[in-house]
């Protein structure tokens, strides 16, 4: 039987043209982008394509626009082998983050794929990304799917979503997974890093749940961050849970007036995290001075996992209405592959 893989269009510098009056890249209709891609006529699948509503900007996306692009896949879900989401680049590690956590037991590929520059361009990167997303989206053994993750394809390489980072506007490269392998390394074939892939089980369905609570808060610490910045913020915004981006390897200034904030906010019911601003490497609370006080303070660990991963992961555990021990226990867990 023919594989059928379905092209979901969310918007993003692929589809976009120029504004003829002010030259700005605008989002364009998914007509002009087919007929930019003749090549997808002869891929050996049927690919039957669809578009959200209003195509954007990928900087324009909310967590509702996650949850209408899981919710329209996890509707489609039974007639086709697997989804190739055609995304902007600036939030793709996002959205794919956040699908990576609202799908459990994922037994399908949901490849997010986009470009740097528009598929009409004549250097544009946009027609090996997305047929090598179909090719990789088709990939079988014995009738079940080789990949069955979210998953980030760019520039020749597949990466876990909730591992990856953009980390250039200008580059063709412009995504990494600093802690973790990539999948799939295309060149003349495939190359499938199988012991990285996850494994769903196969005697259970695919679930979907798109609960999710965007009471999460980040702050970036950075030398010159003041007690009364820091006091206004938190007292000035309603959240739930507090992402402290520290640095190196989960530090921060050693201040009695943090400690008490952190405190006050934990009696508040606040769940804190530590998430490193380095690309790559481990929280590790405890080992300097500086992050003595978070671990005896009981301060969550992102470890490895992305900022990306980390905001998407607190939604969604939040969403599914973990308080403080449980949202701590869970957070620290591995839930799709995101951390070590
Ligand atoms: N601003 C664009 C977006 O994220 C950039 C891109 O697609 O590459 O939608």
């Amino acid at each position: 039987m023919q594989q059928k893989i379905l092209l979901v269009y969310t918007g993003g510098t692929i589809g976009m043209v120029k504004d003829s009056a002010t030259g700005a890249l605008k989002a364009f209709d998914f007509d002009h982008l087919l007929v930019q891609i003749p090549q997808l006529k002869s891929v050996q699948a049927q690919i039957d394509t669809v578009s959200v509503p209003e195509p954007k900007d990928s900087a324009d996306m909310n967590p509702s626009d996650w949850q209408f692009l899981g919710n329209l896949i996890y509707s489609k879900f039974m007639q086709y082998d697997g989804f190739v989401v055609l995304h902007g680049t600036d939030t793709m590690s996002y959205t794919a983050s956040a699908l990576s956590f609202m799908f459990s037991n994922l037994r399908k590929p949901i490849i997010f794929t986009g470009s740097q520059l528009p598929v009409g361009d004549i250097r544009t990167d946009a027609l090996e990304n997305v047929l090598t997303a179909i090719q990789i989206a088709l990939l079988q053994e014995n009738g079940v799917p080789s990949v069955s993750e979210v998953g980030v394809y760019f520039d020749s390489q597949l990466f876990r979503g909730n591992r990856s980072t953009k980390v250039s506007s200008d580059r063709f490269k412009a995504f990494m997974s600093p802690n973790f392998p990539a999948l799939v390394t295309s060149g003349v074939s495939l190359k499938i890093n199988e012991p990285m892939l996850l494994k769903p089980n196969l005697n259970r369905v695919t679930k979907f749940s798109e609960a999710l609570n965007d009471k999460v808060l980040l702050v970036k610490i950075h030398p010159g961050i003041t007690t009364k910045m820091f006091e206004q913020l938190c007292a000035s915004v309603d959240f739930e849970v507090l992402i402290m981006e520290t640095y190196g390897s989960g530090t921060i200034f050693n201040a009695n007036w943090l400690a008490l904030l952190l405190k006050e906010l934990q009696k508040k019911g606040k769940n804190i995290i530590n998430c490193s601003q380095c690309v790559s490497g481990v929280v590790k609370q405890g080992i300097y001075q500086g992050s003595e006080q978070l671990k005896s303070l009981g301060i969550i660990s992102a470890k490895d996992m992305t900022t990306e991963a980390a905001i998407t992961k607190a939604m969604y555990l939040l969403g599914q209405n973990k308080q403080r021990n449980d949202f701590k226990i869970e957070f620290e867990a591995n839930l799709r592959g995101e951390m070590h």
